[in-house]
């Protein structure tokens, strides 16, 4: 039987049948009980090995979660908001999510767990979801300034993207080297965009912060 299931393309089932039986014979499921469950395991094999083909795409650079992150540690940031956009109607309606702030406040944090969150339902990151970290630590040639304004312009109105910078907007301009092609592109970028700005302490202090509030003892 496992070879014909294996033709059928079924393997997850073929896989789970030893088992199946065993289970089946110890509880007395009924034939229908049966059935049910050996579809259901197929099906369930599938979209777990879908998940981890999608996690495997996204190249995400490691895991990150909206459950682990500390929302007391920045108390100006909306817990409720980022709990929204956890729904995912951004990526339908193709709004932009913007993460501004200083280094360690936690965007890329909340990048990749927004991302973790768009896998799981099984879009794909990078190809529904494009997520742009890092925006603004190095100026832009020409040629890269083009090419970003290009691709905001190709994915403008048409799918979201997840960004984060730490340059403020209006300084954009220097980092592409092009006021009018910056201008261009924020346009693009902001029209329909939910901006989160991020100023409060660098989480990757925090543990030296408070050493030296308890006056440098460990
Ligand atoms: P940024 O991209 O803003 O420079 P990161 O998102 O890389 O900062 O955050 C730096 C480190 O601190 C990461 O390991 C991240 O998981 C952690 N981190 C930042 N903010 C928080 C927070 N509020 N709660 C838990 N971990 C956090
Ligand atoms: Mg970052």
């Amino acid at each position: 039987m496992q070879p014909q299931l294996k033709h059928m393309g079924l393997t997850q089932l073929e896989k789970a049948l030893p088992t199946l039986f065993e289970t089946a014979r110890q509880e007395q499921w009924t034939y229908e009980m049966f059935l049910n469950r050996a579809i259901a395991a197929e099906i369930e094999g599938r979209d777990r090995r879908a998940a981890e083909r999608r996690m495997t795409a996204a190249r995400l650079p490691t895991i990150k979660t909206l459950e682990a992150f500390d929302f007391a540690f920045q108390p100006d940031l909306s817990e409720r908001l980022l709990w929204e956009l956890a729904d995912l109607s951004f990526v339908q309606t193709a709004t932009n999510v913007i993460f501004l702030g200083p280094p360690g406040v936690g965007k890329t944090h909340l990048s990749l767990a927004l991302t973790v969150k768009a896998l799981a339902a099984g879009y794909s990151a990078l190809f529904t979801v494009l997520v742009i970290d890092e925006v603004g630590y190095t100026n832009l040639s020409p040629g890269q300034a083009h090419h970003f304004f290009e691709l905001v312009t190709a994915r403008y109105e048409h799918g979201s993207i997840l960004l984060t910078s730490n340059t403020s907007f209006s300084a954009w301009g220097s980092l592409l080297g092009d006021e009018v092609l910056a201008t261009a592109l924020l346009d693009r970028l902001l029209h329909h965009a939910e901006v989160i700005p991020i100023n409060g302490r660098s989480y990757r202090m925090k543990d030296r912060r408070q050493t030296s509030e308890m006056g440098g003892q460990k």
